[in-house]
């Protein structure tokens, strides 16, 4: 190799022995006499000096370097001058005297600095991803995601898991999303589709008796790209049979405690993992994906509501309405503009309005609270002594605001959900050091489709109803519940999983009560209905999201942080320009012709 040591190694125990080094040069200065190398690798930056009194040919090769030029130098390690260490740097006590050098490839000037972590727009960073993965912080992602999979793979391989690699073209499973589709030239007019995720194929996995499977899958979905979705993506893709819902959310619960207390010791974890079901989610925080580093409990205020003057909330209530709120501490003197921030934030997600009571600014205990010291359009429709009662259910005292929402009970707890989350984040009341996770489980089986009103399936059509709720299949479907769980941290949604449903009869059942005609199953889901007649064993499984579970440990905001090559906004790869136009001669071997649209 043309190096004997990395560069980020090197320290005083290598003082006085010669080395080879090879990088990139992320600074060069030039002190008249001696020019300065901080020569950079992936493990770390040394200095190294070129002295002309030690090798003038050595010294006039460094004078031609620039920034990011890639060079091999030899030399020997000695210890800085008195005064010029460098304590910021782990090799900060050394230097390296050059007594060769090579240019082995020069560089242009970067479009940014690669030296320095500076604000650089996301279009330029993907364009040269290459360069942009070169900067510390981005090389500190890819190692910490390395990391976080050799890590999986260690922890399920003690276990008894085994990988198995599953095919990327396959058939359209349907699961919620749009699939990718690749034309056959052998089929013409036939398509495979990418996986959405591994998920028949691994319970066809557990049909053939692997009984613990894992993969580091990669899914795809053809989504419009919101809220920080990639259309290509990695799950840690996990099944089990002979389980129960408990085995899968202990062993899931021991993988992330363990992982990030060996990965990232300094991060605080809340243990054990919460639990909170569906319905308690919804209830407390409006969201089935709470960030729990924080409070603001949404409080039910309907019944103090209904006895008060306000049409705003009796109208609610008449209709079969709600009225919550949420309190958010301190924020009594809220200026006029902040309350029109806050207004239309709810007003853009659906809801009429927002009611804010201020609590006066003074100190004291809500005892001391007068009605002159409230601020609200609602005040005058309200006693003092409702006022109170409010405060009391919000947990608030003298100094903060109420905030109320009322409408339909979705509608209020969706809107107070986003609304604490807001406010979490205006008030920075969110440990940004805290890993806040939960389990999330007894979510309703289906759902009703909002524009069809049709049964859709809360999570996949292949999780198992809960053994008490079945009678209510035929009764009552809105009231099943599902084997199914979800792990959440900090606001996010981290797995989601559930004991899947393994008698073909049953299954067939579900398909029927989602819509799909006899035709359909057989010709979508026929493999699976077949392979479950063969002695199917009960099994389940759940899918954690690699990038999200990278991007929390790395502490960064979005998911293209702790992907190496990832799409932007409007699904596009900007390094290859991907998506691109492809020849007739290929369209034609697809026997694909473009519609003129
Ligand atoms: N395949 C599911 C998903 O990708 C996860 C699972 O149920 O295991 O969401």
């Amino acid at each position: 190799m043309l190096k004997t040591h990395s560069c980020g190694e090197i320290n005083r125990e290598h003082v006085g022995s010669q080395v080879a080094l090879a990088g990139w040069v992320d600074r060069r200065r030039d002190h008249g006499g001696l020019i300065f190398i901080d020569l950079r690798d992936r493990e770390g930056i040394v200095q190294v000096v070129f002295n002309p009194e030690i090798s003038k040919a050595c010294h006039e090769i460094a004078s031609e370097m620039r920034n990011e030029y890639v060079i091999s130098i030899s030399g020997e390690v000695a210890v800085r001058p008195p005064g010029t260490e460098n304590p910021k740097l782990p090799t900060g006590e050394i230097e390296v005297i050059a007594k060769n050098a090579v240019i082995l490839n020069p560089s242009k000037t970067p479009p940014f600095y690669i030296n320095e972590d500076t604000e650089v727009e996301e279009g330029v960073r993907l364009k040269y991803r290459y360069l942009d993965l070169r900067r510390a912080r981005m090389q500190k992602n890819l190692l910490l995601r390395h990391r976080v999979i050799k890590f999986i793979r260690d922890f399920l391989d003690a276990r008894g898991f085994i990988e198995v690699e599953t095919p990327i073209l396959i058939k359209s499973t349907p699961e919620g999303a749009r699939d990718y589709l690749v034309p056959s030239r052998v089929h013409p007019g036939k398509f495979y589709a990418l996986p959405q995720s591994p998920q028949q194929l691994k319970q066809l996995l557990m049909v053939a008796g692997l009984e613990k499977y894992f993969q580091i899958a990669r899914c795809f979905r053809d989504e419009d790209t919101r809220a920080d979705r990639q259309p290509e993506f990695t799950q840690l893709d996990l099944e089990m049979s002979f389980v129960e819902e408990e085995d899968i959310l202990s062993l899931i619960e021991e993988l992330f405690t363990s992982m990030v207390e060996t990965i990232k010791p300094e991060m605080r974890l809340i243990k054990p993992f919460p639990r909170l079901s569906y319905a308690e989610a919804m209830e407390r925080y409006g969201t089935d994906k709470p960030d729990l580093r924080f409070g603001l409990e949404i409080g039910d205020l309907s019944d103090i509501a209904a006895q008060s003057s306000f049409s705003v909330f009796r109208s609610a209530i008449a209709e079969g309405g709600k009225v919550k709120g949420i309190c958010a501490p301190g924020c009594a003197n809220y200026t006029r503009a902040q309350f029109d921030e806050l207004n239309k934030l709810v007003q853009s997600l659906g809801a009429d309005g927002l009611v804010t009571i201020s609590l006066g600014s003074s100190a004291g205990t809500l005892d001391d609270l007068t009605t002159e010291m409230l601020k609200s359009v609602a005040a005058k429709f309200l006693t003092l002594e409702q006022v109170k009662e409010m405060a009391k259910r919000l947990d608030a005292n003298m100094g903060d605001l109420l905030l109320i929402v009322a409408g339909k009970p979705k509608l209020v707890d969706m809107v107070l959900g986003e609304l604490r989350q807001e406010m979490g984040h205006r008030l920075k009341l969110a440990d940004s050091n805290a890993l806040a996770f939960a389990f999330i489980v007894d979510f309703p089986l289906l759902k009703q489709g909002d524009k069809t009103g049709e049964w859709e399936p809360m999570h996949h059509p292949f999780t198992a109803p809960r053994d008490e709720d079945m009678p209510l299949l035929d009764s009552a479907p809105q009231k099943v519940r599902g084997k199914h769980y979800d792990l959440v941290c900090n606001g996010c949604e981290i797995a989601g999983g559930s004991i899947r449903i393994h008698s073909s009869e049953l299954q067939r059942k579900i398909f029927r009560l989602l819509g799909y005609s006899d035709e359909e199953v057989k010709e979508l889901f026929g493999h699976l209905l077949e392979a479950f007649d063969y002695g199917a064993p009960p099994h389940g499984g759940i899918a954690p999201g690699i990038d999200r579970i990278v991007m929390l440990l790395a502490r960064e905001e979005t998911i293209r942080e702790v992907i190496a090559f990832p799409k932007n906004q409007s699904a596009a790869d900007l390094t290859f320009g991907a998506p691109s136009l492809v020849t007739e001669e290929q369209l034609a071997e697809l026997h694909l012709r473009l519609r003129d649209e």
